[in-house]
């Protein structure tokens, strides 16, 4: 037995057998082979070396033919790589004499290769290590051939173990099959987080370097709730998950008690409880939790997994649905592309988070934008449809985007189609600049809703996905707690409505705070609402209020967190994870 500690992004206990996913999504089925099936093995491999041969063959000559000698000699330093009888001798001993499969014995000599470059004092050297990653990744393609599976092919109970999975692979992750996940990168407010917590799928991420050590097939446990995996468990430890696995069972019957309850405080002040969704299909799971709302519809997953570019009707199908099955009121954000999320990006970003994501990416791209504002604007004569512009820093942002808006407006009025003229127009708050400007703001939008997963990472210069800082990225810092008491209070004064959607506002230890500060409305991920409707309804406005006052007057993330959490323990203990 063995336990790694990584961090907690998805709560729940999931356990299973261990699927392998390689770096590229390459899974590899099998690390050993027969002793008498070596021979074959070792053909199989002389046929991948030659079919990837070739084919780096004819790149070179169409690639020399198109731009000269100089270029195809790119192709040839591939080649010399490919066919370096060292690399081949080691590769083929490790397949007879160790007995591995011909796909684990690439992966393991092209990888030691690649770090040996990796590892070298010079930029140039280091570079060449993608070049052998190139030929690992054409290898694999070769070899595994029919046998790559997909993980959306997954058709046995699963936990899956990847060193990284996309936003858009966890979203294709079926649920049925696919108990848990576990990845070597990946931080508490990356959107692969975001969306395993909107599926319920229990999952830890940032554990490190872990998969080499293994070959599938492994009993592990995935314990969500504390960040931690175990690897092989003994007895008494498997039996210890299966009875928490249980009480989790337990709490999810008890709590559903409250889908049609108000989220009302005991002193009578009613929250809007609203839901975070990234799919249609999650409406369901909002009614069956009880939310009263959908308070941020993260349209840009309809990008992601799409073969093509999804089209006007593709997105006011999209919003139709969601609209005409949730009675409440839903806001819809537009396209968030960028970051850790795919888009559509001209290039390649040092710096992903600051550069051209989300709303900046909208107005660099009228057209994208305008097919989305005109789905929506179409959608709004459906229900209580609200529209949401991501990321706004600058007055000009906001103001561009509302015109482009007004423009699309115009356009549906001469094609005579109709849309709801007073749709209310929001904006997420979420860059510190827009907290310092914020009164400029309240007076040309409709509503806020304030994004804390950006919000901590731009205030304290912590990214969101990185697990090298992820004790770094805490919602609980003074800092943050400070800018969204002064958001809240200047959305007060200015009388403009304000919701807090970020992760943090579906975390139990938070609620009372946040209804401290004044918040009124809250938008958490489904699986979130039970839990923190439960909170609502056992705490008064005025004991709210003399926790934030506490939590506003100390310096640390850490001391505001064990505050919390000892408040927290007092009205609802069975919500405080031990
Ligand atoms: C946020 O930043 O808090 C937010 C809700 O948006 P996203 O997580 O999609 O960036
Ligand atoms: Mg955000």
């Amino acid at each position: 037995m063995r336990t790694l500690q990584g961090i907690a992004v998805s709560p729940g206990v999931a356990i299973g057998e261990a699927l392998i996913v390689d770096t590229e999504g390459f899974r590899i089925p099998r690390r050993f082979v027969m002793r008498d099936a070596v021979d074959d093995e070792l053909q199989r491999l002389d046929n991948a070396v030659d079919a990837v041969g070739t084919e780096i063959e004819r790149k070179r000559d169409a690639v020399t033919k198109q731009l000269g000698e100089q270029y195809g000699a790119i192709f040839a330093a591939h080649l010399q790589m490919l066919r370096d009888p060292s690399l081949h001798r080691e590769i083929e001993d490790l397949i007879r004499n160790r007995h591995y499969s011909p796909e684990y014995a690439v992966s393991r000599t092209l990888r030691r290769f690649a770090k040996v470059f990796q590892d070298l004092d010079s930029v140039y050297l280091a570079e060449r290590a993608h070049d052998i990653f190139d030929i690992e990744r054409s290898l694999l393609a070769r070899l595994l051939g029919e046998r790559r599976e997909e993980l959306t092919h997954v058709t046995s109970p699963v936990v899956v173990l990847a060193h990284n999975l996309t936003p858009g692979e966890t979203a294709s992750l079926d649920r049925k099959f696919v108990l848990g996940f576990v990845t070597e990168i990946g931080g508490a407010g990356g959107h692969t987080a975001i969306v395993a917590k909107g599926l319920e799928i229990p999952a830890v991420v940032g554990i490190g370097p872990f998969l080499t050590e293994l070959s599938g097939g492994e009993v592990v446990i995935v314990d969500g709730d504390h960040g931690c995996v175990i690897l092989q468990p003994d007895e008494e430890t498997l039996a210890r998950y299966q009875h928490e696995a249980e009480e989790h069972r337990t709490l999810a019957v008890q709590l559903k008690e409250l889908r049609d309850l108000p989220a009302e405080t005991t002193d009578g002040v009613r929250i809007a409880l609203h839901a975070n969704i990234e799919f249609p299909r999650e409406v369901q799971t909002c009614l069956d939790r009880g939310a009263d709302g959908i308070g941020l519809y993260r349209t840009e997953f309809l990008y992601l997994g799409a073969t093509s570019e999804p089209t006007e009707e593709d997105h006011c199908n999209a919003y139709a649905k969601v609209i005409r099955e949730m009675s409440g009121p839903v806001v819809i954000r537009t396209l968030d592309l960028g970051a850790d999320k795919l888009g559509q990006l001209p290039q390649e970003e040092h710096n992903p988070f600051l550069g051209l994501r989300s709303i900046r990416l909208s107005l660099r791209n009228l057209p994208l934008f305008r097919i989305q504002l005109r789905a929506i604007l179409r959608a709004s004569v459906l229900g209580d449809v609200r529209v949401m512009f991501p990321l706004i820093s600058t007055l000009a942002d906001l103001r561009q985007a509302k015109m482009v808006l007004t423009d699309t407006m115009e356009d549906l009025e001469e094609a005579g189609i109709a849309f709801d003229r007073g749709i209310a127009v929001g904006m997420m708050v979420e860059v510190p600049a827009a907290v310092l400007m914020l009164d400029r703001f309240l007076k040309e939008v409709d509503f806020i809703s304030i994004g804390t997963n950006d919000l901590v990472q731009y205030a304290l210069a912590v990214d969101r996905s990185n697990n090298h800082v992820a004790d770094r990225y805490q919602a609980s810092d003074p800092a943050v707690l400070r800018m969204l008491d002064q958001s809240l209070r200047a959305a007060q004064a200015a009388d403009v409505s304000a919701t807090v959607c970020g992760q943090m506002s579906g975390e139990p230890a938070f609620t009372m705070l946040l209804l401290g500060l004044g918040l009124r409305s809250l938008s958490v991920p489904p699986s979130a609402v039970p839990e923190i409707k439960r909170i609502c309804r056992s705490v008064s406005i005025p004991a709210c209020e003399q926790v934030a006052h506490r939590a506003l007057g100390m310096e640390s993330a850490r001391e505001i967190e064990t505050y919390l959490r000892q408040e927290l323990r007092k009205v609802a203990p069975e919500l405080v994870l031990s």
